[in-house]
């Protein structure tokens, strides 16, 4: 039987990660992998999540299962930590899931389930795992225009364009904040642009809010969400709590569904349920518990909001130390984008022969598609790579 199965693309990134860790050349950089790393290249524990865990671990006294949807204490915080009121509570059903990749998941088979013909925009480019699912799933893709190769900016006039062909009843899947891989972004007037568009069309937004906290603070990051969320009949939140928390293996994330109202709220969360079961039954708990713990706690949540804008900032001065040294060495203000992206990642808008340059004659590791993670730089690897990619002439 086994023999039958057929071989799978290895996953680019992972792919890259081991390239990296079988390269004996010293002075390697790994700018491939979406992992926040300080200044020593560690992803730490952040301080607020070790509290957690020791009080935890004191105070727990059992491991029964805990709900198909998860702990309803977690459900409460997240939805108020990313919506903070902007729909009412009772309108919102909400499912824990493993990380915000099993929230995309859950999210795309039901909507798979309400409607069979629904077809699902990305930006073009998204985040891989997006489109793998969708193909795993068999679910029809249309790409939207996102990225403008020029400007490195978002092509604003291309995705509204785009946009116009969404019929009602597809959904429109958008980065709420640091979009990923490209690090350009809508502003607020955008997004209410892309509001109409929703209402104009019938089409159902699904959010994909991975990096709340990471580029302009916790509550600019999720304004997009919000007005959204507010401001159309139905929407899909997934957001993942991997970056923002730092518990990438703990695989904590959420599934919210805003609903028209109680009713369609109630026939919602029995389908999250219901789609929690069939794939892995109860979801995950020890990150969801952290994070209950931290948000509900008001020392916790200081100390762990204080630690998560010291990593947002240190991010936001690497961006601005590159677009500086890339200034000064170029003599140009080509790559002054570096410094306008958010979140995580850039996207430099170069070819994957330039990439694999990097690569071979500089040791410095970024995606193919150039994508690279700011926090794999620190303040020692900021001017070699804005050499590197001067002297490679990108
Ligand atoms: N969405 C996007 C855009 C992401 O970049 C990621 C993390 N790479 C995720 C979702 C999900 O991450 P996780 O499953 O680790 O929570």
């Amino acid at each position: 039987m086994f023999s039958n199965l057929k071989t799978h693309p290895a996953d680019k990134i992972l792919a890259l990660m081991q390239l990296y860790k079988d390269d004996p050349r010293p002075n390697k950089i790994d700018l491939g992998v979406g992992v926040y790393k300080d200044a020593t290249g560690l992803t730490p524990v952040m301080r607020a999540v070790k509290a957690a865990e020791k009080q935890l671990w004191e105070q727990e006294t059992t491991k029964t299962y805990v709900a198909l949807a998860g702990d309803p204490g977690f459900a409460d915080a997240m939805v108020d930590m990313v919506l903070a009121g902007a729909v009412a509570r009772e309108n919102v059903a909400a499912a824990a899931t493993p990380g915000g990749t099993g929230a995309c998941r859950q999210a795309f088979e039901m909507v798979k389930m309400a409607n069979p013909d629904a077809r699902i925009f990305v930006s073009n480019p998204t985040w891989p795992n997006h489109l793998s699912i969708l193909k795993h799933l068999n679910m029809p893709v249309v790409e939207y225009r996102y990225f403008d190769a020029e400007s490195r900016g978002v092509d604003f006039e291309g995705m509204l364009a785009d946009l116009q062909q969404v019929k009602a009843g597809d959904v429109v899947l958008l980065h709420g904040c640091c979009h990923n891989p490209t690090g350009a972004n809508l502003n607020l007037t955008q997004w209410q642009a892309v509001v109409d568009v929703l209402l104009k069309t019938g089409g159902v937004p699904m959010i994909d809010l991975a990096y709340q906290g990471f580029g302009d603070g916790l509550d600019e990051d999720a304004a997009a969400t919000r007005l959204v969320a507010s401001s159309v009949p139905e929407c899909l939140i997934a957001a993942s709590c991997s970056k923002n928390f730092g518990i990438y293996r703990e695989r904590t994330g959420i599934l919210m569904a805003v609903a028209q109202d109680k009713g369609l709220r109630t026939l919602t969360q029995g389908t999250l349920n219901y789609l929690n079961r069939q794939n892995y039954s109860f979801p995950p708990d020890h990150g969801a518990r952290l994070v209950t713990m931290i948000l509900n706690d008001p020392k916790l949540r200081t100390e762990w909001a204080t630690e998560l804008e010291e990593v947002r900032l240190s991010m936001l001065n690497l961006r601005q130390q590159m677009a500086d040294e890339l200034q000064r060495l170029s003599g140009s203000d080509r790559f002054g984008f570096i410094a306008q992206h958010r979140g995580m990642f850039s996207r430099l808008g170069t070819t994957p022969e330039m990439v694999e340059r990097l690569r071979a004659e500089h040791a410095i590791y970024m995606v193919g598609d150039s994508r690279l993670n700011i926090a794999g730089l620190n303040s020692t690897t900021v001017p070699i790579l804005a050499k590197a990619i001067v002297d490679t002439g990108i």
